[in-house]
């Protein structure tokens, strides 16, 4: 089931029929399973103490765990900019590339990310693939959040050139609506996995004899685990592909609602507009200070999460203190997001000591 339900989710990613992977707890382990194959697959023993990897500054945090765990430190992570819609600035990832080449430090490892955690944003795949092929360099894809888009009939192209990655780390207990845990680590040549982790010891010789099948545990880094893999294939068996790919779509649409909604409110700035799911926004009300206005949204997130109704945490983006709805839920309807806006809109009348507004969201 583990192997077809691979197979499967590799061809839903366009990777070639050389593709392999394995099912892990989550997007952590996945990037660090795919990461120990980058290391064993793109260094020496005696590059090891050189080797380079390229995070931009909306990489997850379980990367920079991931790298420290592989031994690279932070003086051999570089922390690339992002642009406006806050994905990879390759032009400074090949500049600090060439740097690091003419140090004498070997490049090895670029982490682009599908769907950030911050505001769901793409980073360029095929012109990251591009410097990862003149650099020989291997690529990881961080999908932990955004890969499911690849479900979606309507906005998979929005993933188009993810094919070209060297691996691919994807969470079902996201957005594919499993309960915990349930992840995958996917990578092109499945060669490059057998590379890192295969073991013959002779108490798992009995489990050998018949060699057209591969051994999860030559695959990944545990040994006993459970069978994650059961649930996900009933999720598919009983909602079918089309109900799936129909509710990651409705996670995106619900964005696109709230940012039409938001986009009316002068009051309101959007600082990422709606991507994957994901929508960044802040009230921003003139004669405000910059502290003032941050202090004004964590108090109207606390407020919403103390009320209950929804879970609108605040991030920060480019310094600021801001709002973020990520619309997940198949079950959230248009009601829900235009209550929630409205309920944000009540509590920032309130700590303006405003009177209520009279309502623009219809
Ligand atoms: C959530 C997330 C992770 C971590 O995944 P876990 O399943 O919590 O380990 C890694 N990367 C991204 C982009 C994520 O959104």
């Amino acid at each position: 089931m583990e192997q077809d339900l691979i197979r499967w989710l590799n061809d839903q990613t366009g990777f070639p029929e050389t593709a392999g992977g394995i099912f892990v707890s989550g997007g952590s382990m996945a990037n660090l399973t795919a990461l120990i194959a980058a290391r064993d697959n793109r260094l020496s023993e005696e590059e090891l103490s050189s080797g380079v990897a390229y995070v931009s500054d909306q990489t997850h945090s379980s990367v920079d765990k991931a790298l420290k765990i592989i031994g690279i430190s932070h003086q051999r992570i570089r922390l690339i900019p992002t642009d406006c819609r806050f994905r990879m600035d390759t032009a400074a990832l090949r500049s600090a590339i060439k740097k690091d080449l003419e140090n004498g430090l070997k490049p090895f490892l670029v982490i682009a990310t599908a769907g950030t955690t911050n505001t769901g944003s793409v980073d360029p795949f095929l012109p990251i693939r591009k410097i990862c092929d003149q650099y020989h360099m291997w690529m990881h894809v961080d999908g932990s959040f955004g890969a499911s888009v690849l479900l979606s009939e309507k906005y998979k192209h929005q993933l188009s050139g993810i094919e070209t990655t060297d691996s691919l780390s994807w969470d079902a207990h996201k957005w594919l609506f499993q309960t915990y845990s349930c992840a995958v680590v996917l990578v092109r040549d499945q060669k490059t996995l057998l590379n890192s982790f295969s073991v013959h010891p002779e108490y798992l010789k009995d489990f050998e004899k018949d060699d057209t099948l591969i051994n999860p545990w030559d695959l990944g880094i545990e040994l006993t685990r459970p069978a994650r893999c059961i649930k996900l294939w009933l999720t598919l068996q009983v909602m079918g592909t089309e109900k799936v790919s129909d509710d990651i779509t409705h996670g995106i649409e619900g964005a696109k609602y709230a940012e039409s909604i938001i986009r009316k409110d002068p009051a309101i700035e959007i600082i990422s507009p709606a991507q994957f799911a994901v929508i960044n926004f802040r009230y921003s009300p003139a004669g405000l200070s910059e502290a003032e206005k941050n202090e004004l949204n964590s108090r109207i997130s606390e407020k919403i999460l103390e009320d209950g109704y929804a879970g609108v945490f605040t991030t920060e983006l480019n310094g600021k203190k801001v709002l973020r709805m990520c619309i997940l839920n198949p079950a959230t309807t248009n009601d829900d997001i235009r209550e929630t806006l409205q309920l944000l809109d009540h509590y920032y009348a309130e700590l303006m000591e405003a009177p209520e507004r009279k309502s623009h969201i219809a």
